[in-house]
């Protein structure tokens, strides 16, 4: 795999005529072809060609797990023997949101993440992010047959996102590029532990770009025992910032609320997320999905006090139900053996 080229390289020196690589890019990034020789638009020998000089994908399929509920977990290799997870979710209405990695393993540490306790083994490039994408893009169109479906993409699988800046602007920059997917930004979600000066900075490069920061807790001392990056960037930091950026971009932002027994449940928590109380902040509850021996999920009468609580003082709040929990698939739970292991 590493001695070809990634078709995204393809020049119009590689392939006799200039419309022919509108030919390929259609079929892969349209048609969600990813063998040069189901390539039907373009001759036999050129399929040949580009498959001795090129590859499509970066990522292999080693495992899959499907739910009961339509969500499909993938386990992907990379070229170096390590793991990933992708998620393809679902709804009722066909609505499609492919959930994807951005690093293997990650060093925030956050006490109730699994991805967490792993630690950081490496950041993935933008073409092996592509590569999660295309490749459940091509799942979705060859295997379910939703063919030229509209998608959403959530950077919610392993990692920190903004922690892996670079590669991941660059993916975002190759999704949303017309030759490829040519996907609006504004149908792509990075979901961050709470690098505000990077959302900053991605905003100024992708406007329309989506953001949801995970909060967990209201309380600066209490957020920085469950997640470290708490002690770098304050509460109040981020409040201000984003209400700035609000002002600036009127992009709303969804901050992301795991509910543990015990921890970040209480009226004092409901008081404290008053700094939050602005049109800039959707709320959205994840119950833990979870228990170990540090942290513990809470009961649904606990849940829903919470959430009326929040509704009672006229935050903008919803619950976000699990999806793929029979097959592990929730956030957090993206699992890591496969790593340790390699
Ligand atoms: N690193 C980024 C994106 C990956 S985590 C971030 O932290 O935002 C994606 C989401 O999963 C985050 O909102 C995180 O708070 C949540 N999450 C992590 N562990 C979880 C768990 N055990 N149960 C429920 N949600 C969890
Ligand atoms: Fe990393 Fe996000 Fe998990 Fe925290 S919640 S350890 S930032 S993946």
């Amino acid at each position: 795999m590493e001695a070809t080229k990634n078709i995204i390289e393809l020049c119009d020196g590689d392939i006799d005529k200039t419309f022919r690589k509108k030919q390929i890019y259609d079929a892969v990034f349209k048609k969600g072809v990813i063998d040069f020789a189901a390539i039907s638009t373009i001759p036999k020998d050129l399929r040949n060609g580009l498959s001795q000089k090129f590859h499509i994908l970066e990522v292999k399929e080693a495992a899959r797990k499907e739910s009961l509920d339509g969500t499909v977990k993938f386990l992907f290799k990379l070229h170096d023997g390590k793991y990933i997870e992708s998620v393809f979710l679902i709804d009722k209405n066909n609505h499609v949101t492919f959930c994807i990695s951005s690093q293997v393993g990650c060093r925030m540490g956050c006490v109730f993440c699994k991805t967490g306790t792993m630690g950081l083994l490496r950041n993935l490039s933008a073409t092996e992010i592509l590569s999660e994408v295309l490749y459940l893009y091509h799942f979705m169109a060859a295997e379910k047959g939703l063919k030229n479906q509209l998608f959403n993409i959530v950077y919610m699988g392993m990692g920190e996102p903004l922690d892996n800046f670079d590669n991941v602007m660059e993916s975002v920059s190759l999704i949303t590029n017309s030759a490829f997917f040519g996907l609006s930004a504004s149908r792509i979600t990075i979901s961050t532990c709470g690098l505000v000066d990077k959302i900053d900075s991605a905003l100024r490069r992708f406007p329309t770009l989506r953001f949801a920061l995970s909060l967990n807790h209201s309380i600066q001392e209490e957020r920085e025992k469950i997640m470290p990056i708490a002690k770098k960037i304050s509460l109040d930091e981020i409040a201000v910032k984003l209400k700035k950026l609000y002002a600036e971009f009127k992009n709303r932002f969804t901050l992301e609320y795991v509910l543990i027994k015990n921890v970040n449940m209480n009226k004092k928590e409901i008081d404290a997320m008053q700094r939050f109380h602005h049109q800039a902040f959707h709320i959205n509850l994840i119950p833990l999905n979870h228990s170990d021996d540090l942290v513990k999920r809470p009961e649904e009468k606990e849940i829903a006090y919470f959430m009326q609580e929040l509704e009672r003082r006229h935050f903008c709040v919803t619950r976000r139900y699990r999806r793929g929990a029979d097959i592990d698939a929730a956030c957090g739970e993206l699992c890591y053996k496969e790593n340790l292991d390699a």
